[in-house]
């Protein structure tokens, strides 16, 4: 629990350098997960200044905690790789505004994650530095992109990691592992030092543990950037102050349960969602949401074209390889689809498209949130498949049907351990309207409290 290792550190009970040492050594140990592609070879020196800090009565808020970072986040001369040959030997020549924030608050890198190559996967299987395992769940696979921080995470190896979602890649591989994870609202938090998946959609986010853990991480992480002019200059509040809450709606859309193919897994949702409104004296209401079956069709078009035009930096002069030249076949796919969806005959016929569909889905989510507070769904639509079982594209794109809509409608949403299906974690997902991570945080802590 993140509270109490804090308050330890604080009293001097644990040091800082002792927390980072017990973490480096389960890393060593238990490698085979590979959540890790670096290792931070100076966190124990790092460590020891927090201490002093300590000492002087002059350390931060997350003072002593080892912090993992998806590798497209840059750190200061730690390799940005993206998982991928074309950046293998790309070292980070500035701290991204998070990371920035982080250090600040006397947070020590302990290392950089394993992920999906350039955060397009659901698997964390098309690592160039090789697959995630899942602490879990060996057998399945731990979920993408953000596979190593969640690995991280779940296998006890950080205190709190960083991942990315542009649609889902933080909920999901959170749902496989049985942790805690959030999509922040599109704007919350700087993108800056952030290599794109897609612009408009991509945010950093927190991965814990528990909540009290992510919502420190993103109160601390938050915020207006000048770098970033996407984003929002709005207060930050105290999210890990948790508040009661009573008497809110809670909906919940057949719309969702359609496109959840397992129906043990929508079973279990709908079953914590009446026990979250039984111990909240809440309402359930049901809620239409007419065009979110559209969601996974508009997501990939748009997020095609986006990540083409921000790839053409990787052309092998400044940055690595020529990422044609090097990259796996997701990538190149999605390379070569934006490429042709980009020409100027075909913008009407499937970016604009891909637009306006994306602003009917958000019109769905501001009807819906005048009827009700908060919106519960599953994660995924089916379990995890087992890890070396080939999926193709399509079902691949299927898994983020449930994720995607909070990424298109620009809001907010959590996920928390809902319980387990056939052995396997599942997680219970929670949307809040855009700027209302206040509130994902107390229901998600309601839900948690009530689940242990
Ligand atoms: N699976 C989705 C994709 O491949 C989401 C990725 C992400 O959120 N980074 O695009």
């Amino acid at each position: 629990m993140i509270k109490e290792k804090l308050a330890n550190i604080k009293s001097r009970k644990l040091s800082a350098k002792k927390n980072i040492e017990n973490f480096l050594k389960l890393i060593k140990e238990n490698n085979k997960i590979n959540a890790f592609i670096y290792v931070n070879k100076d966190a124990v020196t790092q460590a020891e200044v927090v201490d002093k800090k300590i000492k002087q009565g002059k350390a931060g808020r997350l003072a002593g905690l080892a912090i993992a970072v998806k590798s497209n986040i840059n750190v200061v001369d730690m390799p940005i790789t993206c998982a991928s040959k074309t950046l293998e030997n790309y070292y980070g020549a500035f701290d991204s505004d998070v990371i920035k924030k982080i250090k600040q608050e006397d947070g020590i890198i302990i290392g950089m994650a394993n992920m999906d190559e350039f955060a397009s996967g659901i698997s964390g299987e098309s690592s160039y530095f090789g697959p995630t395992i899942n602490p879990v769940c060996p057998e399945r696979v731990p979920g993408g992109s953000s596979s190593g921080s969640a690995a991280a995470v779940a296998a006890g190896m950080c205190d709190i990691a960083l991942g990315s979602d542009t649609g889902g890649s933080i909920r999901n591989p959170a749902s496989n592992c049985g942790i805690v994870g959030v999509k922040p609202s599109y704007g919350r938090v700087s993108r800056y030092g952030l290599i794109d998946l897609s612009m408009s959609f991509d945010q950093i986010g927190p991965l814990c543990n528990d909540v009290f853990g992510c919502a420190l991480m993103l109160e601390i992480i938050s915020g207006k950037s000048d770098y970033d002019s996407i984003s929002y200059d709005r207060p930050v509040e105290k999210y890990s102050d948790f508040k009661k809450i009573n008497k809110i709606r809670i909906g919940l859309s057949s719309d969702f349960e359609k496109l959840c193919k397992d129906k043990r897994i929508y079973d279990l949702i709908k079953d914590c969602a009446e026990k979250l409104a039984e111990k909240t004296n809440s309402k359930i209401k049901k809620i239409n949401l007419e065009y979110v079956d559209l969601a996974v069709q508009t997501y990939y078009p748009i997020v095609y074209v986006e990540f083409f035009s921000g790839t053409r930096k990787f052309d092998g002069r400044k940055y690595g390889r020529k990422i044609e030249d090097s990259c796996g076949e997701e990538v190149l796919r999605r390379i070569i689809g934006g490429k042709e969806i980009s020409k100027a005959e075909y913008h009407g016929t499937y970016y604009r498209k891909a637009l306006r569909v994306k602003d009917l889905i958000k019109k769905d989510f501001d009807n819906a949130f005048k009827d009700v507070d908060i919106i519960i769904s599953p994660v995924t639509p089916n379990l995890p498949h087992k890890l070396g079982d080939k999926i193709n594209p399509e079902e691949a794109y299927a898994f983020d049907a449930l994720t995607i809509p909070a990424n298109l409608a620009g809001i907010c949403s959590g996920v928390v351990k809902a319980g387990k299906v056939d052995n396997v974690p599942v997680g219970l997902q929670i949307f809040a309207p855009a700027f209302k991570e206040k509130l994902l945080f107390d229901a998600m802590k309601v839900w948690e409290d009530l689940n242990i």
